[in-house]
């Protein structure tokens, strides 16, 4: 044998001839598989380190911390902020356990959130996403189809979310996706002839898979899978998905369910008084099958929770109250220009009956007061005006100069 055939690897000890390659060190020699395994354990081992690192950070705020962050940007609510405090609080404790602690696994604590469009349901899910610093996606259920129709396949929720992580993986698998109109999806009534079901029942269960935890190929650019495009491949399993809906027409399932409970046996409600105007605070999950979602999904949504509407009370709280106020935004763009910007308080309630009057929620607030300001915010950055003050008249002429356009 020739002396060269004689080298072997100073890890494993093959031979040159039974190895692609052998490089020669100072004293040793290394070869191609053993340098294949080195790497792999330096990458699980960075990739722990990095994991470590990033939940550390997470474990952070109490439930109570967590409401007392919600309170600075959202207003009411009170007993979604608390459950969502409570469901959050867990996911991250879960993602902390170690795989060895014991045998108990926490389950996901995934949320649902039903209540009016404008009620604050993307506020919520936001919200949380900016105080945890984690990447935060808005995905529509509406656009999501079974594979083969028209539209988006169910992966392409987590291609926003890559997107919003800056196509780092490892932080996407712990970030936050808001599934809006997840009502929409609900089988269209208990009609078992529709057989092509586009947006239904297939939908629902390809969702399954994405909230149960699961590995899934995701396109990078989002769209339909394309056999030519490259896959990113993404872990669900720690990814925290609350889902909303207005679910409009719920409430007389859940008064026709309340009325049923009322005459049977061991009603619980028959001695209260139930508040017919908020009827969602009395949701429970078997509303939501009544709905039309599979009880699949239903069970992978466990934390349900509802928003009340927005009385004209909340409505003008929202206008000034909340850290980034829409009246604190605009302040500060005036401010840029050097402008002293004021409201009067009876502006603020013309501007709060008017968003109730065009039955537009909160949503309707920013709308208004952009009607109302933009003609001062084209004019004053070019004047020598310092002061701007906005009176209840003036919101009114304009907000009334828009109709008759
Ligand atoms: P939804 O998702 O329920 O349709 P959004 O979260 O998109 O509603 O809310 C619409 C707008 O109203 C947002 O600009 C949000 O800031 C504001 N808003 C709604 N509810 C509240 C609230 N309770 N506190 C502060 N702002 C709110």
């Amino acid at each position: 044998m020739s002396k060269e055939e004689n080298l072997q690897c100073s890890f494993c000890g093959r031979k040159k001839p039974e190895t692609d390659l052998l490089i020669a060190g100072i004293d040793a020699h290394i070869c191609d598989k053993c340098i294949e395994q080195a790497y792999n354990i330096i990458e699980e081992e960075t990739n722990e380190a990095i994991t470590n690192s990033l939940t550390k950070d997470l474990i952070l705020k109490k439930p109570k911390e967590i409401k007392n962050f919600l309170d600075e940007y959202i207003i009411g609510q009170d007993q979604t902020k608390k459950t969502m405090a409570v469901a959050v609080y867990n996911h991250y404790k879960r993602l902390l356990q170690t795989k060895d602690d014991d045998e108990v696994e926490i389950e996901k604590s995934n949320i649902i959130l039903v209540g009016e469009t404008g009620t604050g349901k993307t506020l919520m899910a936001s919200t949380i996403a900016k105080m945890l610093d984690v990447p935060f996606s808005i995905v529509d259920a509406t656009v999501l189809t079974q594979a083969g129709y028209v539209g988006e396949d169910i992966e392409s929720i987590l291609s926003r979310l890559l997107q919003a992580a800056d196509y780092d993986v490892k932080q996407a698998e712990r970030g936050i996706v808001f599934i809006d109109e997840i009502d929409k999806i609900a089988r269209k009534g208990d009609n078992p002839s529709i057989t092509r079901d586009v947006s239904g029942e297939g939908v629902q269960q390809g969702l399954l898979k994405l909230l149960e935890g699961t590995v899934v190929n995701v396109p990078p650019k989002g769209g339909r899978k394309h056999p030519d495009q490259k896959y990113i491949q993404v872990n669900t399993k720690n990814i925290l998905f609350i889902a909303g809906g207005a679910f409009s027409g719920i409430e007389r399932v859940i008064s026709k369910r309340l009325n049923r409970q009322a005459v049977g046996f061991g009603a619980s409600l028959s001695d209260e008084k139930v508040d017919e105007k908020n009827l969602l605070q009395y949701i429970i999950p078997e509303d939501l099958k009544s709905f039309g979602l599979i009880p699949e999904i239903i069970g992978r949504l466990p934390v349900l929770s509802y928003m009340n509407p927005l009385d004209a009370e909340t409505l003008r709280a929202i206008l000034t109250e909340p850290k980034n106020s829409i009246i604190k935004q605009y302040t500060k763009l005036f401010s840029i220009d050097d402008i002293n910007f004021s409201i009067s308080e009876d502006a603020l309630q013309y501007i709060v009956n008017k968003a109730i009057e065009y039955k537009l929620g909160a949503r309707g607030l920013r709308s208004l007061c952009e009607a109302i300001l933009t003609d001062a915010m084209f004019e004053l950055p070019s004047s020598d005006e310092k002061e701007f003050t906005v009176t209840k008249e003036y919101a009114e002429e304009k907000i009334n100069k828009i109709k008759t356009l």
